[in-house]
């Protein structure tokens, strides 16, 4: 079957790392037509990206050398990595590659700092760097072990709008350039080793998808190669029941559904960003997530269907802020929930959660605890004349809190649930403090105070027997 594959940055982040990688290569590729997909080395002492990144804003800050003082060292990661994985003639082809590489944007560097100026196109050629030096270097690696294998450039393939930073992939542009580049060498049994996270305009002008986007890379190619399945490798086994540094008996779910992993990936577990699966999604593509440091696990698999039962995890948003906007007045008050989230929005702080009881006597929102000030500031401005009224009388803010979500698509039409869910917390005491759940009921929400965040997902995982 057709897989497209990827693997992140801290599985591809050290000479071992893509030993491994290299081993799962060669047996997926055994067996599987196969499409592979890279970040940038996020070595423990070197994450490439970032440093990318750096040095493009000390550029932009005046530092010309900036690019110039980092090359040598990121020259040396990737150099150190492949006299250990690639042959001496592998080696010798790709130390002036990346060097010329490297020296391009040293160059670059210099004009930044003399016009002081950085534009989100300049930085994406800095920022997207990484995943083409680490690709040229993983190619090489696998044909040292014997693969055919070819690095290519997603600026060949993934065609974008001029969203600089994060932009968005246009895809029946994609799908034709995706498939005339890549087809033909599948046929040949070549395993293209594709840049994640960058793409090129129509015009041929790099773009990024934003930062972790090599996901996103994986997301639009598995769907446009109409892959069989999409697998992400990465440093875990699979989607968890909740963190294990909290919940020690934590366990790998070997199923998940799309609508499950959406709702925890917007409550902070570590899985896929729905945007960067969403073409899979679509396209009802089955994703597995695996762990490379340990792939005789069978991971998570995720697809369409929603399976009978329970909740499935319990995860949880820490450090979140609640912010209460209230008073007798707002009862009626038409348009005040409007201009409150207008004025949250205008400070760019993201709600996380949204309650209101049907009293209309408060509106209550959670946002990230570092964005709670500015929020209040910009609520206090909005409703001045109000407060001064006393339609509102209070905007209140209780900074030390967790959002914690329990999820489970089997919860839907399944009575008792959030019974258990008070349950368990009335019988280890802990307070809630408030609570939400869309009528999708995917998800119950509940906010209690952060000193009762870990014992409150503890009893709930106990409670569900996850
Ligand atoms: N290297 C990029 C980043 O650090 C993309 C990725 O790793 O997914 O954001
Ligand atoms: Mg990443």
């Amino acid at each position: 079957m057709r897989v497209v594959m990827k693997f992140g940055g801290t599985s591809v982040g050290s000479a071992d790392a893509i030993r491994h990688v290299a081993r799962i290569v060669a047996d997926s590729h055994r067996e599987h037509e196969v499409v592979v997909v890279v970040s940038a080395m996020n070595a423990p002492d070197l994450r490439t990206t970032d440093t990318l990144i750096a040095a493009a804003k000390a550029a932009a800050a005046g530092n010309g050398e900036a690019t110039g003082e980092v090359a040598p060292r990121l020259l040396d990661l990737h150099l150190r990595a492949a006299a250990e994985l690639a042959s001496p003639e592998e080696c010798a082809a790709l130390e002036p590659e990346l060097r010329a590489m490297l020296a391009y944007l040293s160059n670059l560097s210099h004009s930044i700092a003399v016009l002081g100026e950085l534009t989100p196109r300049a930085l994406d050629l800095f920022s997207g760097l990484g995943e083409r030096l680490n690709a040229r270097l993983i190619a090489a690696a696998l044909r040292s072990a014997g693969l055919a294998a070819e690095a290519v450039d997603a600026t060949r393939l993934i065609v974008t709008d001029e969203h600089y930073g994060s932009a968005s992939p246009l895809m029946d542009e994609t799908r034709a350039t995706s498939r005339a580049v890549l087809e033909p060498m599948l046929a040949q049994k070549i395993v293209p080793v594709v840049t994640g996270f960058i793409g090129a305009t129509k015009a041929g002008v790099p773009t990024t998808l934003g930062r972790g986007g090599s996901d996103y890379t994986c997301g639009i190619l598995g769907a446009v190669l109409e892959a069989k399945e999409v697998w992400f490798w990465k440093e875990v086994d699979g989607v968890l029941t909740a963190n294990p540094k909290v919940v020690p008996e934590a366990r790998t779910l070997p199923r998940l559904s799309y609508n499950e992993m959406g709702e925890m990936a917007y409550y902070g577990a570590n899985v896929l960003h729905p945007k960067t699966v969403r073409p899979l999604v679509q396209a009802k593509i089955p994703i597995r997530i695996r762990n490379t440091f340990n792939p005789a696990h069978p991971g998570t698999i995720i697809n369409g269907a929603d399976m009978p039962g329970t909740a499935r995890a319990v995860t949880a948003i820490n450090d979140a802020s609640l912010i209460t906007v209230g008073g007798p007045g707002m009862l009626g008050l038409t348009g005040v929930a409007a201009r409150i989230f207008g004025a949250v929005a205008r400070v760019g702080a993201n709600t996380l959660l949204i309650t209101q009881a049907s009293s209309e006597q408060s509106v209550c929102l959670a946002v990230p605890r570092a964005e709670a000030a500015a929020a209040v500031t910009a609520l206090r401005a909005e409703l001045a004349g109000d407060l001064s009224s006393h339609n509102v009388e209070h905007v209140e803010v209780l900074d030390q809190v967790v959002i914690i979500a329990v999820v489970g698509s089997g919860m839907r039409g399944t009575p008792g649930i959030a019974g258990r869910v008070f349950g368990a917390l009335g019988n280890v005491g802990i307070n809630i403090i408030a609570i939400a759940q869309g009528s999708t009921e995917n998800n119950i929400s509940l906010v209690v105070a952060a000193s009762d965040g870990d014992a409150a997902v503890r009893a709930i995982h106990h409670s569900f027997d996850l």
